[in-house]
């Protein structure tokens, strides 16, 4: 297990390498960046580093009983908290805290990983505080969080912060290729889509379903925006249906306004969906940019409320009413 497959974040990678060298490891650490940025990879390849007993030039030895029991999922120095659920409750912190006092079984160190920290309620934090104000010298928090501004300051000051740059197109690109393969043109769209995203833009080309809710939504888009009543009902029966894309879906129709917006701005050039161009241009004529940074913002809004796991009937009614104006 090393850094180098890894494509990007050389700055972050690099950072924790030169920690590890030097033996200069924080208690504490703040990943920070979008989702499906590589934070979570990077932290399990940290943590296999920082576990291994025997690490020779940058890559864990593999054959350490550290090495064995984490390639396993078993290794009992390595705990990772994630949960569907709305927030992390102080409970689940406090198991980690009498966990901590215990010494490392297998290695030098224990690691914790809180995916989605920014879940942590108030008191979970504060509970968290006490692990790092007074930590055994043994152990590494890497907390995961795609909202850095919404940890609490005490907690961001006790730990060092990095922050996951998004990738350039070309970054993506590669990635593409390198797992998917197939024709250039789509993946050029995929990439587009992606906006920088590797984990976003590999879901997307591993989706099979992806050009046909795409031409689906682009059929349905543009009778939205006139409030043509048949496209709102097979629009809202579209949503229902395909419920367990609907990060896909928001993607789309965030990109279509997007590209509206765009060519209400004369840069037709820029499109995200050049195959698309007409029914883009035929739509942009007919939409104020206030309104479509309206709908914009109303897709921005309804995914932020699914990450809040809000009810989604009512989050794609209220969705659809927004979009009609
Ligand atoms: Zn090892």
């Amino acid at each position: 297990m090393d850094f180098e497959g890894i494509t990007g974040q050389r700055e972050v990678i690099e950072n924790l390498k030169r920690s590890l060298s030097e033996d200069r490891v924080s208690h504490a650490y703040i990943f920070s960046g979008p989702q499906g940025i590589g934070k979570k990879t990077i932290a399990r390849v940290f943590a296999g580093l920082l576990l291994c007993n025997d690490p020779h030039g940058g890559a864990t030895c593999g054959r350490c009983k550290a090495c064995l029991l984490m390639e396993n999922g078993t290794n009992p120095d390595f705990i990772s908290i994630n949960t569907d659920g709305p927030s992390i409750g102080v409970d689940l912190i406090r198991g980690i805290q009498s966990d901590s006092v215990l010494r490392p079984m297998y290695s030098r160190r224990k690691v914790y990983i809180v995916e989605d920290a920014a879940k942590m309620t108030v008191q979970a934090q504060n509970c968290l505080l006490k692990t790092f104000e007074e930590p055994p010298g043994y152990v590494v928090v890497i907390l995961l969080t795609t909202n850095y501004e919404s940890l609490l300051e005490t907690v961001r000051s006790r730990a060092q912060h990095l922050q996951f740059r998004k990738y350039t197109h070309d970054q993506v690109m590669q990635a593409l290729k390198a797992r998917i393969g197939g024709s250039s043109s789509v993946l050029e769209l995929i990439a587009g889509y992606a906006d920088g995203n590797i984990g976003q833009a590999l879901k997307l080309a591993e989706s099979s379903e992806f050009s046909a809710m795409r031409d689906r939504l682009f059929e349905l888009m543009p009778g939205i925006g006139s409030g043509r009543t048949r496209d709102i009902f097979e629009l809202a029966a579209f949503l229902e249906e395909n419920r367990e894309n609907i990060d896909v879906l928001l993607d789309i129709m965030l990109a279509y306004y997007r590209d509206l917006l765009v060519a209400s701005e004369g840069a037709a050039g820029m499109l995200i969906n050049s195959d698309k161009k007409d029914i883009i241009m035929n739509n942009a004529r007919n939409c104020r940019s206030s309104r479509i940074i309206e709908c914009i913002d109303a897709i921005g809004a309804a995914k932020g409320a699914l990450r809040q796991h809000a009810n989604y009937q009512l989050l794609t009614d209220y969705l659809l009413i927004k979009l009609q104006g």
